[in-house]
């Protein structure tokens, strides 16, 4: 019984595999049955024969992976079963429609947390605290030196950065899924002249919108507008190149990403400025979420971990274990 407990979760070919449910969760490659925590890119592997996910994360994923996509969508607290594994979802605060995994397979209770942050933002349900006992946590920010300062801080920032020039054209790069909405949520009551933005940001606002997220409708960049001088523009990082920028004049650029909180890669980046704003947990975030859960064993995923776990075995005890990965 120990040895088959054991193996309840596995890591192979960069995904996290279930072998007593035949499934995967977030996998790297195409696989027959994929669970999906949310629409990110790096969390979702074209080609799957079928996809299962939060109703929010399946509108999503059909609209970047593509409408013929087998997909089931089960909501939070709507507990399921594979191969007599029992699932259910919660809400992980990382953009709309990104969830936990919970799984109970014999006597063992499993939580992968996928993307999340603790802070409170208005376009996805905030995180929720779920007692485990092996958890895998996102560790992507898990140094000491991210501690992230308030959203309305950060965005009186980004105003002040974009009224302080009203003679220049602005432009903010954000990823196109989450963070552009975020801040388009943020900056609905202040005051900056005009925002535009990117179709492909545009596309995603519909969704948002659609799913009732409380977004302004604003105007994509396209669309015949000749004076851009003080307003700001949201764009993804893909369009950082010279040649896309130019039509507007004078500009100056930045970027919003936690990444900003270090100063070498902030002056590396080529962006003149840096809004440290992220969407995953700082490293507060982290002890607290890792602590609450009670977990017995605990993993760390994404990113490099062994500071946080240097720091859990020294100050609260608490061991991290290394997955057993087969390639
Ligand atoms: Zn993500
Ligand atoms: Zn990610």
């Amino acid at each position: 019984m120990e040895k088959q407990n054991k193996n309840l979760i596995s890591k192979e070919n960069g995904g996290i595999f279930c072998s007593h449910g035949d499934f995967w969760i977030d996998p790297a490659r195409p696989v027959k049955r994929a669970l999906i925590t949310h629409a990110h890119f790096d969390h979702v592997s074209f080609g799957c024969e079928e996809y299962i996910c939060s109703p929010e994360t399946s509108v999503l994923l059909k609209e970047r992976v593509g409408k013929k996509i087998k997909v089931k969508s089960y909501g939070y607290d709507e507990s399921f079963k594979i191969n007599g594994i029992k699932i259910s979802f919660y809400p992980s605060g990382h953009i709309l429609g990104s969830s936990q995994i919970k799984l109970l397979g014999g006597n063992e209770k499993w939580l992968i947390t996928g993307d999340f942050k603790r802070q409170v933002d208005e376009t996805c349900l905030n995180y929720q605290e779920v007692k485990t006992d092996f958890l895998i946590c996102e560790s992507t920010f898990a140094l000491p030196i991210f501690n992230w300062d308030s959203t309305n801080k950060i965005v009186n920032q980004i105003v002040e950065w974009v009224n302080k020039s009203p003679h220049m054209t602005s432009i903010l790069f954000c990823y196109s899924l989450g963070k552009a909405q975020r801040l388009l949520n943020e900056l609905k009551n202040k005051n900056i002249k005009n925002i535009y933005v990117h179709s492909n940001i545009k596309k995603i606002n519909d969704i948002y919108i659609d799913q009732g997220i409380n977004l302004e409708d604003v105007a994509k960049i396209n669309s015949g507008i000749k004076d851009f001088k003080g307003s700001l523009l949201l764009m993804p990082p893909s369009q950082n190149k010279f040649n896309l920028l130019k039509r507007f004049g004078d500009y100056q650029t930045a970027f919003a990403s936690g990444w900003m909180l270090i100063r070498a890669l902030k002056n590396r980046s080529g962006y003149d400025k840096g809004f440290a704003i992220s969407d995953h947990a700082d490293w507060n975030g982290l002890i607290k979420t890792i602590k609450n859960s009670e977990a017995k064993k605990i993993f760390l995923d994404h990113g490099d971990g062994e500071t946080l776990a240097k720091y859990l075995s020294i100050e609260e005890n608490i061991e991290i274990e290394s997955f057993q990965t087969k390639q």
